[in-house]
């Protein structure tokens, strides 16, 4: 053992999980950094021996931290949480301290020399597994990989640090996302839209659903990316989902798309071609016309529900 980690994520649950493999891998000396106070308490309560606590939550000044603190610290292993956010942080820290670096891992161990770590390649279809040598190392670690710490009986130490940057970018408006697709990473039930349908207008079939589900609405790259009628789209460049329920309409099963969407525990699809990919990844294959079967659905659910 006898190494030191440190983590980083914004996201609480995913710094929980970072902390859970980090006291598996270097024991008490795990340090973190945070930037609300809340998350601070938690993680020192959860086994982080410190937390480098900072007010100013800015891209610049937290990278500013984490150089700071890597300087004091010397971990060996630098864990950030796979976020939009973490995934533009930790190469760059990476880059700054001339630190071997893999991203998107969903496993790390320690090696003879450096990190063996592991990571999907080809769309999912594959395990990449690598060895990252140096000190630091850095890596980002995707969500799920690893378990929360078990409840610990020690207090670790708050220490507030006072890094701020002047923004050099100015924010002239912010808006409400769109609340239908905000926050698929975390939604129960998923009712997602592919290239099956023909215009924008016809999402309302899917709306109706979504809403008889209370599910949250995804669909794939390029109904948002190309159409723009959605914000945020699933698959290996959009957001990787874990819903208990996937409902995949009008939707091919491309490797790309496959990949966000593997750790559903159950898949639905709606695909008027009885060949198409997505029915051998399904649970349930309904062959047949989405402008059909969606009313038929969803008019069930609703007399159900009566
Ligand atoms: C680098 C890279 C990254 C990518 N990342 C992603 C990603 O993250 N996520 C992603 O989704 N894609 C991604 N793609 C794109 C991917 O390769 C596919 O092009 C895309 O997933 C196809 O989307 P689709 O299934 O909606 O469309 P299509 O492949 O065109 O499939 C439409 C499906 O709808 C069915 N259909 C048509 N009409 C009806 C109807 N009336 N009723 C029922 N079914 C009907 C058809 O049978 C067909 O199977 C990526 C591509 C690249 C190159």
């Amino acid at each position: 053992m006898n190494m030191k980690t440190l983590i980083y994520s914004e996201n609480t649950e995913l710094s929980l999980q970072l902390l859970g493999k980090a006291l598996q891998l270097s024991g008490t000396a795990v340090s973190a950094i945070s930037v609300q106070s809340d998350q601070a308490r938690l993680l020192t309560s959860s086994g982080a021996s410190k937390v480098y606590l900072n007010k100013d939550k800015s891209f610049d000044a937290l990278k500013l931290c984490l150089l700071d603190v890597i300087a004091k610290e010397s971990p060996d292993l630098i864990m950030v949480g796979s976020t939009k956010r973490g995934r533009e942080l930790a190469p760059r820290v990476a880059a700054v301290l001339n630190a071997g670096y893999s991203g998107d891992c969903f496993d790390v161990q320690q090696a003879e020399v450096g990190f063996a770590v592991k990571r999907l390649a080809y769309g999912g279809s594959t395990v990449a597994s690598t060895r990252v040598k140096g000190k630091p190392v850095v890596i980002s670690v995707t969500s799920r990989s690893f378990e929360k710490p078990e409840a610990q009986g020690k207090q670790g130490e708050i220490v507030e640090l006072n890094v701020s940057v002047t923004p050099k970018i100015k924010v002239l408006e912010t808006r409400p996302k769109n609340t239908r697709d905000a926050g698929l990473e975390n939604a129960k039930v998923i009712v997602s839209a592919g290239r099956g349908f023909k215009r924008r207008e016809d999402l309302k079939l899917l709306e109706e659903l979504a809403t008889e589900l209370d599910a949250k609405m995804g669909c794939s790259r390029p109904v948002s990316a190309d159409l723009g009628w959605m914000d945020q789209w699933v698959g290996i460049s959009g957001k990787k989902v874990a819903p208990h329920l996937y409902v995949a309409c009008g939707i091919s099963g491309t490797i790309q798309h496959a990949a966000g969407i593997r750790d559903s525990q159950i898949i639905v699809s709606i695909n008027s071609d009885e060949v198409a990919g997505i029915h051998e990844l399904s649970d349930y294959s309904i062959v047949g016309d989405i402008y059909m079967v969606l009313p038929a659905l969803t008019k069930g659910l609703r007399e159900r529900a009566k």
